[in-house]
């Protein structure tokens, strides 16, 4: 079996799953090239926990955790299985990393892990594991939740960091999908995709003092550091790859890395 991936991709808005876009459409076509994994891992900007916390039900519920979007994105389900026995080796990896897991029997799952993956697994056919993260404590922490997952992408496991790569709400263009970014935003992506392919982790663990408009982009920390996790994931010395680039509502910038 080929070693997977990690992924870090950028969710945006919960009407992804229902606005066609250039992001939603490439995240179609990354689960066609993906195949089929065994399971996902999943790491989202809307589960803060401390721990970390694994969900551990074997028919994780869909959380609609966000307000005022219309009836239809309500309604929508993401029944796909949970995967116990994996929950119990996740914990147990980041356990022997020196992180005090647990598991979580009653947690399902929030719109940061369920919209990306109902585009990319439309089936609900892989099982799906989410750990929570823990925006106190860093990038540093979320390198090593990234880091003690890294073995699980040779068997069959895909590791995803679902987030932001751009995140200041107060700012977006809402009802105008298409909106133009403007240049703090791009200026932010660019930095970030330039460290991310040069594979300079120390620059992007220092992102908060080092990154152009790192405040304006990210008010608050917990939208980017799944990226680390992803990142913690990746084979010793490998540079990432951003699959995918397009903004949204302006400052949204929806770009999606791949780390092998
Ligand atoms: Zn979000």
């Amino acid at each position: 079996m080929d070693t997977l991936p990690s992924l870090f991709v950028s969710h945006g808005s919960p009407m992804l799953a229902l606005e066609d876009g250039p992001a939603r459409s490439f995240l179609v076509q990354l689960g066609q090239t993906l195949g089929r994994p065994r399971a996902v891992v999943v790491f989202s900007a809307h589960w803060e926990a401390p721990g970390p916390l694994v969900t551990a039900a074997p028919r994780p519920g869909t959380i609609h955790d966000f307000y005022g979007f219309p009836a239809a994105l309500h309604a929508m389900r993401y029944p796909a299985p949970g995967d116990p026995v994996l929950a119990g080796e996740v914990a147990r990896r980041l356990q022997g990393a020196g992180l005090p897991a647990g598991l979580d029997a009653a947690r399902g799952l929030d719109h940061g892990a369920w919209v990306p993956l109902s585009l990319m697994f439309p089936k609900a056919d892989v099982p799906v594991v989410q750990v929570s993260i823990d925006p106190g404590l860093g990038p540093a922490y979320h390198l090593r939740l990234g880091e003690a997952m890294r073995p699980l992408r040779s068997d069959g496991i895909l590791v995803v960091g679902s987030g932001s790569a751009t995140h200041n709400l107060r700012e977006l263009h809402w009802g105008d999908p298409g909106a133009a970014p403007p240049d703090w935003v791009t200026d932010f992506a660019e930095w970030l995709s330039a460290a991310v392919e040069a594979g300079d982790a120390d620059a992007l663990l220092a992102w908060r003092e080092t990154a152009p408009h790192a405040l304006r982009n990210h008010p608050t920390d917990e939208h980017l550091l799944p990226l680390f996790c992803a990142l913690g994931a990746r084979t010793a010395g490998q540079a990432g790859r951003r699959l995918h680039t397009s903004h949204t509502y302006g400052a949204l910038a929806m770009d999606v890395y791949a780390f092998d």
